[in-house]
């Protein structure tokens, strides 16, 4: 394994409330009320060492609020700026950022740091301080001990030798650095995307998702005029029922349009009902009528299989031989 190689599965700022490098994370369990020692400034000897040879996945949040804060469309961005990744180990695809050629760094890192800090991406902004609460029932610590239960929720910290701001003296609770960090608003922007990779992640590999629902999922959770463009100008609204007030709100509101993504993403994938996305009822029969017709299509062939089976069964008997 090349060096780069090497560094990147070792790095990660963890979306998914799990570290690529279990060794780096402290066996501690905090809650909100935790205190913690970190503070990362430009005076630090590390500053920006964090933000090269890494893996950033990207929720649709990050890359809404990137894309507007560049002032290029979606799609752009994520030519750009992004590389196409498997979100934690499931069949489910999205992006993470494209690390810059020359130096393996983060294409809006300078020396003077960030220079979309303002809307830096969502793991940027949890680390180093993990969450656990996504059913997942796996984290380990440097000791192979698992660090959580299935359902509760905490945090942890993840501290790597190279991050020097652990050494600083500044102290808070982990509810003073999340509202320090903004961390609150991206996780009410990724509940929904997040709960459905892992819910996709629990289902294991038992089922695969189709080829149509992986380029749906990640058509949605990408680029959201496009997905816009989906509602409106396919049969979209032939076959769901969506009420007035919602059509307004995603057409005028890439927020609302994001969450309405999730909804039919969990609705078509999962299954999930939402009152406000409805199949319209004709279309509920036409496709029970499908499947009957092809149910009976497939009765028939079976039936035939057999009779053409028991013709050459029965031409083998003795007293059909002459
Ligand atoms: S987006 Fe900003 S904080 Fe995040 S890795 Fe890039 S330069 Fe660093
Ligand atoms: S203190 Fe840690 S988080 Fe801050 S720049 Fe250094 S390595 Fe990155």
């Amino acid at each position: 394994m090349s060096e780069n190689q090497d560094q990147m599965s070792a790095k990660e700022k963890t979306l998914f409330g799990k570290e690529k490098n279990p060794s780096s994370i402290m066996p501690k369990k905090l809650t909100l009320d935790s205190m913690i020692q970190f503070r990362c400034h430009p005076g630090v000897s590390c500053f920006t060492a964090c933000c090269g040879g890494i893996k950033i996945v990207l929720t649709p949040y990050d890359i809404l609020v990137l894309s507007k804060r560049l002032g290029i469309e979606a799609h752009e961005f994520l030519h750009q700026y992004t590389t196409p990744t498997y979100l934690e180990k499931t069949d489910m695809p999205g992006v993470m950022i494209k690390m810059r050629e020359e130096d393996n760094k983060c294409p809006f890192v300078t020396p003077d740091g960030c220079t979309v800090y303002s809307d830096r991406p969502s793991a940027c902004r949890y680390y180093p301080v993990g969450m656990a609460d996504f059913h997942e029932g796996g984290t380990k610590d440097a000791s192979g001990n698992e660090v959580h239960g299935a359902d509760d929720k905490f945090f942890f910290v993840v501290k790597e030798d190279y991050c020097k701001g652990h050494e600083e003296d500044k102290t808070w609770t982990v509810k003073e650095w999340r509202e320090d960090q903004g961390i609150d608003v991206r996780d009410e922007m990724n509940r929904e995307w997040l709960r459905l990779v892992m819910r996709r992640k629990s289902h294991g590999h038992q089922a695969t998702l189709s080829e149509q629902g992986k380029r749906m999922f990640f058509m949605a959770s990408t680029d959201l005029q496009h997905f816009k463009r989906f509602i409106f100008e396919s049969s979209f609204l032939d076959t769901y029922v969506v009420d007035e007030e919602t059509i307004q709100k995603i057409k005028e509101d890439d927020v609302e349009l994001m969450h309405f993504s999730f909804k039919y993403l969990a609705s078509s994938l999962f299954g999930v009902q939402f009152p406000e996305l409805q199949i319209k009822e004709e279309k509920i029969k036409a496709k029970v009528s499908e499947m009957k017709t092809k149910q009976d299509d497939s009765v028939l062939q079976a039936i035939r299989q057999y009779e053409d089976l028991k013709a050459d069964i029965d031409s083998m008997k003795p007293e059909n031989k002459k």
